[in-house]
Order: C-alpha cells, then sequence, then structure tokens
C-alpha cells in the first residue's frame, strides 16, 4: 500500500472487509497502524486526543494503545472515558519490556474492536523503530498493514537543547513522520534552525509544523511511492535488546490541601524532565504537567479516579531524585 490515506469515508483503506474465501484476509482488509512518540512532553496525548474527536465526527473506529514508562496509568484518565477500543500498558517499554504485552493487546484489540486503524502512543523514551519491529512479526503481520512512526518534537525544549539526548536522536531518526510541535512558543525565525537541526538527523521524513499537536489523521501516513515502508518489513530482523536505565521514574505524593506556589518550587528544584500527574491543591483539582522547565497548572473539570489524585510521576535523567 502506498499511501494509507486516513479520514472520511473514502480514508481509511476498507480496513473492515472480511476474509477472503481462503479465510485469509485480503490487503485491502489489512489494518493500518501509526506508532506515535516523541520525547517526554512533546505532545504525544494532546495528539491522540484529537485523533480521538476526530474519529468521532467522521465516524472512522480508531482503536489506541497508550504506553506510559511511569506507573500510574495518568493517559488513561487524560484520554476521556475507555472502552472496547482503548488500552493503556504502564509501567515499561513497549519496545521492550512490554513488547510481547504490545502483541497480545494489539491482536485482542484487533478481535474485539475491529478498528478502522489503530495509534500506539508510546512513552516518551520509546524507541519507536523498535516498537514497529513488533509489528512485522506474527501475529500482528498476518493482518496489520501500512505502518508509521510519526515523532513529534518539542520545539521549545529544542530551542533550550535540553532534548537533545541519544534517545532523541533515535527516535527522530527513525521517524516517517517529524511533528514539530509548540512553535507558538519559539520565536518565528528560529523554526528553520530547528528544521534544519531535525533534518541533519533524520533527512527524508516530512516535517510538518503544529501547535497544541495541531494534526488531521490525514496526514500521518505520508506517501511512499517507492514501496519503501512495505520492503522494510518484508526484510526486518528481530529487535536488538536494550534497556531504558538512563532514566528513572518515580512518584511523588502531594497531599490535599497543598498551595501551588510551595509544589511548583519543590518542582522545578527536582530539575525532572517530565511532571505528571493529579493534585488537589487549596483551589481544587489541578492537573500539573511539566516538560523541562515549563510547569503548567490546569483545574480539571472530570475528576480521574480517586487513586491518581495526589501522586505525580516524575521522570528524570539518572537515578530516582531523593526528595
Ligand atoms: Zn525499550
Amino acid at each position: 500500500m502506498a499511501c494509507a490515506k486516513l479520514g472520511g469515508s473514502e480514508g481509511i483503506p476498507h480496513a473492515n472487509l472480511e476474509p477472503d474465501d481462503c479465510g485469509k484476509p485480503t490487503l485491502s482488509a489489512r489494518i493500518p497502524i501509526a506508532v506515535v512518540s516523541g520525547f517526554l512532553g512533546a505532545g504525544k496525548t494532546t495528539l491522540v486526543r484529537r485523533l480521538l474527536e476526530e474519529a468521532r465526527h467522521t465516524g472512522v473506529k480508531m482503536a489506541v494503545v497508550s504506553n506510559e514508562f511511569g506507573e500510574l496509568g495518568i493517559d488513561q484518565a487524560l484520554l476521556a472515558s475507555p472502552d472496547d477500543n482503548y488500552v493503556e500498558l504502564d509501567g515499561g517499554c513497549v519496545c521492550c519490556r512490554l513488547s510481547d504485552d504490545l502483541i497480545a493487546t494489539l491482536q485482542q484489540l484487533r478481535d474485539r474492536a475491529r478498528p478502522d486503524w489503530i495509534v500506539v502512543e508510546t512513552s516518551g523514551v520509546a524507541l519507536p523503530y523498535e516498537v514497529q519491529m513488533n509489528l512485522w512479526r506474527p501475529p500482528v503481520s498476518d493482518w496489520s498493514g501500512d505502518d508509521v512512526a510519526v515523532v513529534l518534537v518539542d520545539a521549545e525544549q529544542l530551542e533550550q537543547g535540553v532534548d537533545r539526548d541519544a534517545t532523541f536522536g533515535h527516535q527522530v531518526s527513525s521517524a516517517d513522520l517529524l511533528v514539530l510541535n509548540k512553535t507558538d512558543l519559539v520565536p518565528a525565525e528560529r523554526l528553520a534552525v530547528h528544521e534544519a537541526t531535525l533534518r541533519s538527523i533524520e533527512p527524508d521524513a516530512p516535517i510538518l509544523y503544529a501547535q497544541h499537536a495541531d494534526v488531521s489523521a490525514d496526514l500521518l501516513f505520508p506517501p511512499d511511492p517507492e514501496g519503501l515502508r512495505a520492503r522494510r518489513r518484508e526484510e526486518a530482523r528481530a529487535p536488538a535488546p536494550h534497556s531504558h536505565t538512563e532514566y528513572s521514574t518515580e512518584v511523588l505524593e502531594v497531599p490535599a490541601g497543598a498551595e501551588w506556589e510551595d509544589l511548583s518550587t519543590r518542582l522545578v528544584q527536582l530539575g525532572a524532565l517530565r511532571v505528571k500527574g493529579f493534585v488537589e491543591t487549596r483551589d481544587g483539582l489541578h492537573l500539573v504537567q511539566g516538560v523541562g522547565a515549563r510547569l503548567e497548572c490546569n483545574p480539571v473539570e472530570e475528576a480521574p479516579p480517586p487513586q491518581l489524585v495526589g501522586r505525580l510521576v516524575v521522570i528524570q535523567r539518572g537515578s530516582p531524585a531523593r526528595s
């Protein structure tokens, strides 16, 4: 399949056709899969939330596997009520530790939800190519169609030079599509510099500019006229073992009634790569999101499961912080 253009009734390529007479899914019955990746805080969950909203409008059936490095399962609360087309895998990465779980989950989702397409939202430290390799072996390869790695990049973090480690480079160089997100947070004249930086790491993938991850599903599968994506599936080898020991995750307990000023001071001192979770401050229930030095605290309209409140996932380089 050269290009799985998504969206609308003519968008997804007949993903739900019945199997042929031999019981095998025909090529047109294959289900496209987008692996949404990108460094911690780049906007992956925001993109998936937009795609789900778009799918609700177009009537396209989209299934999601969401993967968090931490143990709490915050994304599930952020991505609205879970139903039969949503599964969250926590406490590791689907590129390595949870790769068998990913395969089993994709198989179950396909059998249970019969989706038109599937999005795998990886953790912020996952390696997208290694995730894709899991799609290229049975049983997923028996029914999956075109697959792409969509890698989001936080323009502000790029401007500040803080994301530029080996994992970031690995993610960008694996991209079939790069989304330079949060372009509103950097001066417009700097965007060409950041685009050139990405281009030096990944020469071929198209680069889209985005704010608040505003990318339509139609754009996620770039044309592939030479069939390179199909060819790499056939040539796939087994993924090499790797780990993510250069990052650590811990849960910070925050008692109800905390003062935001005190809490934010404490969080800034941690120097974390990523902070995420729900807290009950003196002003009510809030979602705290920290990416590098940027810390945001916004009121929450719908309460998450009670066990998530008062707990922040903190991801850092190196061993866990002592606080
Ligand atoms: Zn991994």
